[in-house]
């Protein structure tokens, strides 16, 4: 940040990422502009929960106890609309290092990428990437902020910029504790300096707001909290506005949760599931957007210890009159009283996927899934008091279902045949690979259902259900599996079959673990299957991916004996053929198999030996004639 110091006004210039966001904000095309007085009016609420919070244990702080207040002024004349607060103030640094930083690297990805469309963007897009104070400057030339930190050794300052590459700060003569932020209007906007304008879009997007919104003279928000009102006196509308509000996204929720709960503990609660994950909700430093409340007064926003980690895609606001009012965030942590929330709330926001998952063609339940069923698996290994209901709510493909369907566990059981003696699953990286593996064409042929686990999580969590319903859980990867004869097929075996199996051993023993005549296979000639002890190729694969040195084990070659290759090849050992032929063919039928499973390494020597065979195939007849 470069820094030009005059005798009282300071020029800082805006750094590189910040000043593109700033050009994409000044020159697209808005819809609904209007939300950049819900992000300035967001951000006094802030400062006022801050400072409420602060006065309860500081009494050193500037300015009065109460008098919690937003008001809003216009000047039609002058085009300008300002939004002050008396709430906690900003220092320099908060000028300097806060206001202007983008939130993630990936925010301006993203708003490029929106911004190359001709088509208008809608502005609630940018109120989620945590860049909001900046939304003004879609309808402002300039912006001048004063401002008066709540430290009794503060001074006031005074910011100014007019979005183009750089900002001054200098001194102000503001007294009072807090912040007016003033915008200069561009012609196109000047609406939002009339009253009837700005009350209106106060009224639609900030009307929970907990603090008095003014404007000119007059209360416009209603002031109440709207999760201590009784479920049926909030409408639908006013909570999906609530939710928008708290959370910044544009889409309605997926659905909520409004309890009331007196007892061992006592708190309200209003909670959502968004309709889609939320930006970075996937990173480890996510924040979740639930706020802890202590008898009405805001304690801190993403509020950990409400509910466990898997369920962290629950937003909302919980408000107990149980916590002392100075309650520290350390202390949250750590409380009893947190402690029997959160045990509540966990069997509430299960039961209300239950629910959700009970309900007859529910849509919501499969968005849901989509969204979020990969929590849920992590929730097996993360909570084991829960792990019966949530092993209900887990959802899995099957060779039973098509496109993006799923199964629960249950109705794959309700559909398991007359003497099938396991649940069975297969695991893979690619629906459309795992459909195509040759392992499951024993179970196609026999109607035998198979769940197939593409999901990441699924190698951690799935192999650890030994069970489900007193059935065992069994990967058809593995040699031992359990099946019935293939029907008439596998009579004794021959000895022309024994010597091409002694063959493949040989040619084969420092690769492999033993060569097998398969029960399993109908079409494919041949696959490769886990021993008794040995892990399922995907664990093997993750198993190397966190550790480098991992030695899988050697794996099981079957082979059908009943396809042309290997009769062929049968014959042509029994006759004495070529060695080195039979050979390569063992080669091939080996790395075919490895091929499928994703695990073949020496693809160079493997095309060779494939470019060899064809040679020899192609050369036949123009020779004979
Ligand atoms: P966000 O509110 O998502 O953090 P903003 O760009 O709207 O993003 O604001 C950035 C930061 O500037 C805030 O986190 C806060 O620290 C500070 N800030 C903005 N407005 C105010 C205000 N009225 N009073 C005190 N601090 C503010």
């Amino acid at each position: 940040m470069a820094n030009k110091e005059t005798s009282a006004v300071e020029e800082f210039e805006y750094r590189a990422e910040m000043q593109q966001l700033l050009h994409l904000i000044v020159h697209s095309l808005y819809t609904h502009k209007e939300i950049f007085l819900r992000e300035l009016v967001s951000n006094a609420s802030d400062a006022l929960n801050k400072i409420r919070f602060r006065q309860l244990s500081d009494h050193s702080l500037r300015g009065p106890v109460g008098n919690y207040s937003i008001t809003i002024t216009l000047d039609e004349d002058a085009k300008t609309l300002s939004v002050e607060d008396t709430g906690i103030g900003m220092t320099k640094n908060d000028l300097t290092a806060r206001l202007g930083t983008v939130a993630s690297s990936g925010t301006l990805a993203f708003l490029e990428e929106i911004g190359k469309n001709d088509k208008p963007v809608d502005a609630n897009l940018i109120g989620q990437f945590g860049v909001g104070f900046y939304a003004s400057f879609m309808v402002a030339e300039r912006i001048v902020i004063d401002t008066l930190h709540a430290n009794p050794a503060a001074t006031a300052w005074r910011w100014e910029s007019d979005g183009g590459g750089s900002y001054t700060i200098s001194e102000s003569d503001r007294t009072e504790r807090g912040t007016k932020v003033t915008l200069h209007l561009k012609d196109d906007s000047a609406e939002f300096s009339r009253e009837f304008r700005v009350k209106g879009v106060v009224r639609k997007y900030s009307n929970f707001v907990d603090f008095p919104i003014r404007v000119g003279t007059e209360k416009v928000n209603t002031v109440k909290a709207l999760w201590r009102k009784q479920k049926g006196d909030v409408t639908d509308k006013q909570r999906s506005e609530f939710y928008k509000f708290i959370t910044n996204d544009y889409k309605d929720p997926l659905g909520h949760l409004h309890v009331h709960i007196e007892g061992a503990v006592n708190f309200d609660a209003l909670l959502f599931v968004p309709k889609t994950a939320p930006a970075g909700f996937f990173r480890e430093d996510y924040e979740r957007c639930l706020h802890l409340y202590s008898s009405g007064v805001f304690i801190q926003d993403d509020a950990k210890a409400l509910l466990p980690e898997y369920l962290r895609f629950v937003r909302g606001v919980v408000d107990t009159g149980d916590l002392p009012l100075n309650v520290s965030r350390e202390v949250t942590q750590s409380s009893q009283v947190m402690t029997k929330i959160n045990s509540i709330l966990t069997g509430k926001v299960l039961g209300m996927l239950t629910e959700w998952a009970n309900e007859e063609q529910s849509d919501q339940y499969e968005t849901f899934i989509g969204q979020f069923g990969m929590m849920l698996k992590m929730g097996l290994s993360q909570e084991f008091k829960k792990r019966d209901e949530l092993i209900e709510l887990l959802r899995y493909a099957s060779t039973n279902t098509k496109d993006n369907a799923t199964t629960s566990l249950k109705n794959y059981v309700g559909r398991m045949k007359e003497g099938q003696k396991a649940i069975y699953y297969l695991l893979g990286d690619h629906m459309a690979v795992a459909r195509r593996n040759p392992a499951l064409e024993y179970f196609a042929k026999n109607d035998l259902e198979v769940l197939l686990l593409v999901d990441p999580v699924d190698v951690f969590t799935f192999t650890h259900l030994h069970s489900y319903d007193d059935k065992p859980i069994t990967s058809i990867e593995k040699a031992d599996i359990d099946l019935d004869e293939a029907d008439g097929e596998s009579a004794l075996a021959t000895e022309a079959e024994d010597n091409l199996l002694a063959l493949f051993r040989i040619t084969l023993r420092d690769s492999i673990e033993d060569v097998k005549a398969s029960k399993r296979l109908i079409d494919s000639a041949a696959t490769l299957v886990v021993g008794p002890s040995g892990m399922d190729t995907q664990v093997e694969r993750m198993m190397k991916v966190v550790n480098r040195e991992f030695e899988a084990s050697k794996k099981i070659l079957e082979v059908n004996m009943s396809h042309p290759l290997m009769k062929n090849m049968a014959r042509l050992r029994a006759q004495g053929g070529s060695e080195d032929l039979l050979e390569k063919a063992v080669h091939l039928v080996y790395e075919g198999a490895l091929l499928i499973d994703g695990n073949l390494g020496e693809t160079a020597r493997f095309v060779e030996r494939m470019t060899e065979l064809m040679v020899e195939a192609t050369r036949g007849d123009t020779n004979h004639a």
